[in-house]
């Protein structure tokens, strides 16, 4: 095996996942989580024995992938309470993010309802995708939170007119854990003609009951912040009382496949891990809650003393997740001094390769002393982390 330049004592065996790298214990488990070993063995199993095109109908080797991709997408669908015609595979949040967006600009620019509101905070497959429909014509609001990290509904909904086509929302912001008003945003355009688009994808796998009573026309998820492997989600297009869907354009032309809303060889061993990934969470996600609030408050004992502040309301922030400013230590000079203990970011991945302030944290109104000292620490159930390091830098930093 080639050296990856990990310690032999510390290499993994077979059937074990990797959370540490050296001595650096995974934190960083919002951009993305290690894969499930059940997942894994499952997906191992289907590309070794169910290899063929689950759209080739003259052979039984294409008829069975096809049964583990429609299984598949009834387990989805079971979890979520939705039909399962209405679950479309994709390669990720972010391909079913532009989908709910960019695949509406067609019908806004055609019947002039051409009124997006969208919040700042939210991933930059939703905010970039608002960027290019703006660049189109279409009026975008983008609204704000306070320093709680939450959106008000009333925030949204004082906003929507008749011209409004899309109100796209995350489930739960992947900086701060902040859980955002879906359930009471829902409930009120339920009623009128705005469809109704949630980011779902870190609030899939930890708080399910939660997304079967919100009502929504889209939803967007992925596997890999949840135990199944990176480069497979969903995206969920509801039918309405009358049996309608969401006017929403295919963005790729090439196939049939998912209906032709996505095109493509579907890779059944990427959904099949999906499927049982989201499954194996739905029916553990209590007793891991459970367990991340147990090291939250672990984390909490260990910091005390310490001068620092948490960024955004506790009391709605997912028990897995901890964004915290230590006060005048730079959040830089603690992953350089710590990269041997710790993998943990400064926000969401897609912005960690860049010094560039956080904009969620800079939309909350933080000030730049605090969101250049933020630190985004995520955990799972079985996190086993000793805190001393870190605890022991602060303080040296901060006497
Ligand atoms: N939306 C949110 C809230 C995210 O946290 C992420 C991933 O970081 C994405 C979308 C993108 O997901 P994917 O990596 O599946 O494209």
């Amino acid at each position: 095996m080639e050296n990856l330049g990990l310690c032999e004592a510390k290499r993994p065996q077979r059937n074990e996942v990797r959370t540490e790298h050296v001595m650096a214990v995974y934190l960083d488990y919002n951009a993305s989580a290690p894969i499930d070993e059940r997942v894994l063995e499952r997906m191992i199993e289907v590309y070794r024995f169910h290899y063929g095109n689950a759209d080739s109908r003259t052979h039984i080797f294409g008829t069975e992938a096809k049964e583990i991709v429609s299984e598949a997408r009834r387990t989805i669908a079971n979890i979520l309470s939705v039909d399962s015609t209405d679950v479309f595979f994709t390669s990720g949040a972010t391909e079913s993010n532009n989908m709910a967006i960019l695949g509406l600009l067609d019908h806004a620019l055609e019947s002039g309802r051409n009124h997006f509101i969208t919040t700042s905070i939210e991933h930059k497959s939703v905010l970039e995708a608002m960027k290019y429909l703006q660049k189109k014509g279409c009026v975008v609001d983008f609204v704000s939170p306070d320093t709680s990290g939450r959106i008000k509904p009333e925030q949204i909904l004082s906003l929507v007119t008749e011209k409004t086509l899309l109100v796209s929302m995350m489930h739960v912001n992947s900086e701060t854990g902040i859980i955002q008003p879906i359930e009471e945003v829902g409930e009120v355009l339920s009623k009128t003609k705005t469809y109704f688009h949630i980011d779902a994808t870190q609030g899939f796998g930890k708080l399910n009951e939660s997304l079967r009573r919100t009502k929504y026309n889209m939803l967007s998820i992925t596997a890999h912040k949840l135990g199944g492997p990176q480069g497979i989600g969903a995206f969920v297009l509801r039918r309405d009382r009358t049996y309608r869907r969401p006017p929403v354009k295919q963005l790729m032309y090439g196939g049939q496949q998912e209906r032709g809303y996505r095109p493509g060889t579907t890779p059944v061993a990427l959904v099949a891990g999906f499927a049982l990934a989201a499954e194996l969470c739905d029916k553990e996600a209590s007793q891991h809650m459970e367990a991340c609030r147990k090291i939250k408050n672990d984390f909490l004992s260990a910091i005390e003393g310490l001068k620092y502040s948490l960024n955004g309301d506790q009391a709605y922030c997912l028990p897995t997740t901890v964004n915290i400013s230590f006060h005048g230590v730079d959040a830089e000079g603690i992953f350089l001094a710590l990269k041997n203990d710790y993998a943990f970011s400064n926000g969401s991945a897609c912005n960690s390769g860049s010094h560039a302030p956080s904009y969620a944290l800079t939309a909350m109104g933080l000030n730049e002393n605090r969101i250049s000292e933020a630190v985004r620490i995520s955990w799972v159930h079985n996190t086993q982390a000793d805190f001393t390091p870190l605890t022991i830098y602060v303080r040296s930093i901060s006497e």
